[in-house]
């Protein structure tokens, strides 16, 4: 499988599967200064650096059966399949469906939502929309977001558990563009979860971090359109303590 790290959270219960590789090329993709959890200890200041840089790529990868083994006998309530880009690992299916088998497991999936998968296995999607204005989505991450947008629709009347989640980029992904993406879900329904984060400065963009309050302020425009609204304005600290296993 792509999966190449595992972190756990014991007193949520929750595993976090990252999975390697994507089928995107965002410019501000965090997997560009941080491969790993960034809630370890070890991890959790270093993503603030400007000048951090990117470790290499993960030189080990774990079969299904090691992922199953990994998981026995703890307290699981969650599992998230994350990374990088879970869905385009063929074998995400099969363990979606044997974690819920083995464990009954609460299965969630983070995509960017380019390739629609069997969903059978998944209990909750969380699509990230990078951008609704098809230029600004070409230029921040090489593809359409036509597809995209059809695949989050498509997910919705499939009947699928959904929430919807995009970047804060100043002057770049700002209010109008959340404005517009929280308008499109709107049009499907304005009770999706939808939820903003705050941008951290990655690679050589000329971007400069948003204030908490411009994070607010995107979030208040989302409102207006949507009825259940966050936002990670960037500042805030961990509830619950997470634990590498590989
Ligand atoms: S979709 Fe996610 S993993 Fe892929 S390039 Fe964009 S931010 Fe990175």
């Amino acid at each position: 499988m792509n999966v190449y790290h595992i972190t756990y959270a014991p007193s949520p219960g929750i595993f976090f599967l990252y999975f390697w590789g994507c089928n995107m090329e965002c410019r501000a993709c965090l997997c560009k200064k941080e491969i790993y959890d960034c809630h370890l200890e070890e991890t959790k200041r270093a993503i603030f650096e400007e000048s951090k840089e990117v470790p290499q790529a993960p030189s080990r990868f774990l079969d299904l059966n090691e992922v199953l083994e990994i998981l026995k006998g703890r307290d699981i309530s969650q599992v998230i399949f994350m990374g990088a880009e879970p869905t385009i690992d063929a074998e995400l299916p099969k363990l979606a469906k044997a974690l819920h088998r083995k464990f009954h497991s609460y299965n969630i999936l983070l995509t960017n939502g380019l390739k629609l998968i069997s969903t059978k296995h998944i209990d909750e999607v969380v699509l990230s929309i990078k951008a609704y204005k098809e230029s600004l989505h070409q230029d921040y991450t090489g593809v359409s977001n036509k597809s995209i947008l059809e695949n989050f629709s498509t997910l919705y009347q499939e009947g699928k558990k959904l929430r919807a989640e995009s970047l804060f980029i100043p002057n770049y992904i700002d209010s109008p563009e959340i404005g517009r993406i929280a308008q499109f879900i709107a049009g499907i329904d304005r009770n999706i979860a939808y939820r903003i984060d705050a941008y951290l400065p990655v690679g050589n963009n000329p971007w400069r971090r948003p204030t908490p309050i411009e994070v607010e302020q995107a979030a208040q425009v989302a409102r207006r359109h949507l009825l259940n609204v966050s936002c990670l304005r960037g500042d805030e600290r961990l509830e619950y303590e997470v634990r590498r296993i590989v």
